[in-house]
């Protein structure tokens, strides 16, 4: 795409939009960047726009946003909404930065969605890869926009990149080296008119463009997942917990091992991977896949899954004191994170549980609710919701704030016993993002 001269338009004035407007600037296009949102809460990003000097409108969306020869869309933007709706009626390209950065980026992506586990996987493919000596970025949704970084990844360097549903949804020619598809359980149902095959549909977009000398690398547990691939006709890698794989990575007992046509080619022990649970098992053995496509070094690859230290807000071990552990999980946003972060502990629980409600359905959690959790303290707008469902199970107080759900619990835990904070809701009825409840958290943990 030649962007030399060309008016490009770009929606949210956030991380990927003040991205992708830098990247046009310095391919020589002219960017117009537009947020319909509240003045007071992009402060900051109207601080950086005028630093850059980059033409921008905040607050409206202007009808001088259609004279442009492209439109990017932040992934915040439904594919619905109307600036889209008209853009795409006055036959305005529409993509999304993930697919404009892509275009100029000439490393290998290896492009990484699922439901659960993006930010955990890709930075941990970005460790692996660089610790075996393969220069590679990190970017994407986990935080740093793609565009920022395109254009300096060498032909020989990885981008490993985070892509959500949403960065997905206005993909065109995005053809990832490698895509790996960790699982697919509902969630953003909202974004897709309720209806569990257009998110699945938009998730199944990563691998869409890829050709026979591309990789796949697939989540074979997963029966939502397969059942939809069926109609891919793929270079596929299979990862499983407990199905042998021909080609592919499984667990037996306590080995990992990867096969090529039957031939292990990787072994490890399960002790060997630094994070708790099945679910980074499967985020670990993902990027195994994706590391020896590349071939890389074993022993190199058992260091990294071995000295990796996690990611904040993802079971992230607070403190110990008095010999009952403070996690937090705040970024378990929804029930299908909290059942991992359960299945991950053998110790009693004492589980923070609530926020936003997003029409969650508790009974995939209610068995390890039962047998693990000693009591729930319920936050936020849906305490009333997780009290109902769960007062007759288990023992549940409604407190009102996150801080009295802290000392509260940690008043009743003994030795021995761990209290979680994995509350299966969004954060936004009582916290900016999951990040300022993780800190909120852990600063009640810290002053107990
Ligand atoms: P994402 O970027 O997809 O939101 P994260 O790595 O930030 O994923 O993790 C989000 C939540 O999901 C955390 O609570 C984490 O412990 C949990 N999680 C991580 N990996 C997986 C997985 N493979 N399956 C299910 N849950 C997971």
């Amino acid at each position: 795409m030649n962007i030399e001269g060309k008016k490009i338009s770009i929606i949210g004035a956030v991380r990927s939009g003040i991205g992708a407007a830098k990247l046009v600037k310095k391919l020589g296009g002219f960017p117009f960047v537009s947020d319909a949102g509240n003045k007071d809460k992009l402060a900051d990003s109207i601080k950086i726009l005028k630093e850059l000097k980059l033409d921008y409108e905040v607050g409206v969306h202007s009808s001088k946003l259609f004279d442009c020869a492209v439109m990017i869309v932040s992934p915040g933007v439904p594919t619905n909404s109307p600036v889209v709706k008209t853009a795409i009626e006055r036959n305005i390209k529409v993509i999304s930065e993930v697919e404009f950065a892509a275009l100029f980026c000439k490393g290998k992506i290896i492009a990484i969605t699922g439901t659960n586990g993006k930010t955990t996987t890709t930075t941990l493919c970005g460790y692996v890869f660089n610790n075996c000596g393969k220069k590679t970025y990190t970017a994407g949704n986990i935080g740093n926009a793609f565009s920022e970084i395109a254009l300096d990844v060498k032909e020989d360097e990885f981008v490993a990149l985070e892509v959500s549903s949403f960065q997905l949804d206005f993909t065109e020619t995005f053809k990832p080296a490698v895509s790996i598809i960790l699982n697919i359980t509902p969630d953003h149902l909202n974004r897709y008119d309720n209806k569990i095959e257009n998110y699945i549909a938009s998730k199944l977009k990563i691998l869409k463009n890829q050709s026979s000398t591309d990789r796949v690398i697939l989540n074979k547990d997963d029966k939502t997942l397969m059942n939809s691939i069926a109609s891919f006709k793929t270079n596929a890698v299979y990862f499983s917990l407990s199905e042998v794989q021909a080609n592919g990575i499984y667990c037996a007992g306590n080995d990992i091992i990867l096969s090529k046509n039957s031939t292990s080619v990787f072994t490890c022990k399960k002790g060997d991977i630094s994070l708790p649970g099945n679910h980074n098992l499967y985020n670990a053995m993902a990027v195994i896949s994706a590391a020896k496509i590349f071939e890389l070094d074993n022993k190199k690859i058992i260091e990294a899954l071995g000295s990796f230290q996690g990611v904040e807000h993802r079971l992230e071990f607070v403190r110990e004191l008095e010999g009952v552990k403070f996690i937090n999980d705040s970024k378990a946003t929804n029930v299908d994170s909290v059942w991992y972060a359960l299945q991950s502990y053998d110790n009693s629980l004492f589980l923070i549980l609530g926020g936003q409600d997003k029409g969650n359905d508790y009974n995939r959690i209610k068995d390890f609710v039962i047998e693990k959790v000693k009591k729930i303290y319920a936050i936020g707008s849906s305490a009333d919701k997780v009290f109902n469902f769960f007062h007759k199970e288990v023992k549940v107080e409604i407190t009102k704030k996150l801080e009295d759900a802290v000392l509260a619990a940690s008043k009743e835990a003994r030795q021995g016993d761990i209290v979680l904070l994995s509350p299966a809701c969004a954060s936004f009825d009582m916290f900016e993002n999951y990040e300022h409840r993780g800190k909120v958290f852990k600063e009640a943990v810290n002053k107990l």
